[in-house]
């Protein structure tokens, strides 16, 4: 069952409960959607019929961000935990270095993909990447039609939202990829060009407060993050 956060329904998995399901979608007919929502992909959304049409369709829905997981608990319906997009693609590599399933890069600039391929042939053994592509292209056409010709089964897509979970509602079938990911910057971490927060803000919930002091310019995008809470007590209290 889902649960509703301010107009977007999130799977209320784990982290191993979503990876696992991820690898099941790929023995299923494609293509699946799987998409990683934080508090500024809900409001996006609530702004953007269509972005909303997509992510209502997605077949994962995962709570990526703090902000989703208190948003839920103040709204009454809690989630079991958060589920960082970075650590929910790397779970899946796991599982996809063990049995040989083929995953494409797709995204961020020109050779970070490449450097982030890299990194992930070592940090995960066996895994298997056919194939990657800048996310600075003008047609479609032709990066679909190299997905399919490599062959690839898992697509992190990571153009940034709303574009990437677009881009695979407009794209995925013509990848012949069974499951694609909106990944947002994650090829940028994977690649070492972003550095993750360390540890203990990732356990104290404090991963985007690392971000802010690394990227003061996201301040703007970030300042609409209580307002987000704000809402989901208003909603509460409206006893929706
Ligand atoms: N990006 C891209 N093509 C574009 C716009 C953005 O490949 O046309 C990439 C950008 O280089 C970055 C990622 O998309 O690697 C977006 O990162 P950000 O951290 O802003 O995304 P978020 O996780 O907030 O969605």
């Amino acid at each position: 069952m889902r649960v509703d956060v301010l107009g977007v329904a999130f799977d209320n998995m784990t982290l191993t409960e979503a990876a696992d399901r991820a690898m099941a979608l790929l023995d299923e007919t494609g293509p699946h959607l799987a998409v990683t929502p934080n508090p500024e992909i809900v409001q996006r959304a609530a702004k953007d019929p269509e972005f909303a049409r997509i992510l209502a369709g997605a077949d994962l829905v995962i709570p990526d961000g703090i902000g989703v997981i208190y948003a839920a608990k103040i709204l009454g319906r809690p989630l079991k935990e958060r589920v960082p997009g970075i650590d929910f693609a790397s779970a899946l590599m796991d599982r996809m270095a063990r049995t040989g399933r083929r995953l494409y890069l797709l995204g961020a600039a020109p050779g970070v993909a490449e450097r982030a391929a890299e990194h992930l042939r070592t940090a995960h053994p066996g895994l298997v990447i056919c194939g990657s592509h800048d996310g600075y292209f003008q047609e479609d056409g032709p990066v679909a039609a190299d997905i399919r010709d490599k062959g690839a089964e898992v697509v992190f897509v990571c153009l940034g939202f709303p574009k990437q979970e677009k881009w695979i509602a407009a794209n995925g079938a013509a990848t012949g990829a069974k499951l694609l990911i909106g990944l947002g910057g994650s090829l940028d971490v994977f690649a070492g060009e972003v550095e993750r927060a360390p540890e203990s803000f990732q356990r104290l919930g404090l991963e985007w407060l690392y971000r802010l002091i690394k990227q003061p310019a996201r301040i703007g995008r970030m300042a609409k993050l209580p307002l987000f809470l704000v809402s989901a007590a208003g909603e509460r209290l409206r006893g929706k």
